[in-house]
């Protein structure tokens, strides 16, 4: 079997180690003899509809989510269309809030998102940096934010979970994250997947049951140290 996964902007949106969220993916794949290919679609890169099984993007800073915003744009409708055909996406911090309805940073102009979560953000002077603990529909998921963005969710229920230690969505509301179909957003740098075996293992998992419109179950990894950095993680967001 194989699966094609879009990495967009990887030039621009890659702090705190994001793109670990892919060795982590192509590990996994490797290790069960799934074909994984990683495409990277930047800025001016076409995004072709049908052309993606996966969808990732990470984290930035302002500047360069200034850039990301302009040519989003370009990309929303296909990445609308995929949402809605249940195509699993994971966006980190400065993507995940470009994948809300805007970012207005601290200072200079709002930045528009695609809407693709009933989110918006507002950047505050209060950073909000450390461990965090979620307790998610996949169990406990374990991270570290760093984010001056405040993300309000229109409906609470699109969390992607609630905040057991740590800010999450802005630190008040207990909210982390959003779900649009398969969806995700959060906060969770890390990077997220290799310390979260079981979500990493649910986004190739449905990629897969989405492209091949059947039943998969994977061959279980063993996850030893996926799992020993997912306790330590955790242990310290006690
Ligand atoms: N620039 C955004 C913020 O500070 C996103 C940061 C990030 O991606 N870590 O909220």
């Amino acid at each position: 079997m194989e699966l094609t996964l879009v990495h967009l902007y990887p030039d621009l949106m890659n702090i705190y180690g994001d793109r670990g969220n892919i060795a982590a993916l192509a590990y996994r794949c490797r290790q069960r003899k799934i074909n994984l290919k990683v495409k990277a679609v930047s800025v001016n890169d076409r995004l072709t509809p049908g052309s993606f099984d996966l969808l990732f993007a990470g984290g930035g800073q302002d500047r360069q989510q200034i850039v990301v915003s302009r040519d989003l744009k370009t990309k929303a409708k296909v990445i609308h269309q995929a949402a809605d055909a249940d195509i699993p996406m994971l966006t980190i911090c400065g993507s995940y809030q470009l994948f809300g309805e805007y970012f207005q940073p601290f200072s200079g102009p709002k930045l528009s998102g695609i809407g693709l979560f009933k989110a918006y953000t507002i950047a505050s002077k209060k950073r909000k940096i450390g461990n965090i603990l979620v307790q998610s529909r996949w169990g406990e998921l374990v991270g570290f934010e760093n984010h001056s963005g405040n993300t309000w969710l229109k409906d609470k229920n699109q969390a992607l979970g609630q905040v057991i230690h740590g800010f999450g969505n802005n630190g008040h509301d207990q909210t982390e994250g959003a779900i649009y179909n398969h969806a995700l957003g959060c906060y969770l740098h890390g990077s997220l997947l290799p310390k979260n075996p079981h979500l990493a293992d649910y986004l190739i998992r449905t990629a897969l049951e989405i492209k091949y419109k059947k039943t998969i179950k994977l061959q279980p990894l063993n996850d030893e140290f996926e799992w020993q950095a997912h306790r330590t993680s955790a242990k310290i967001g006690r």
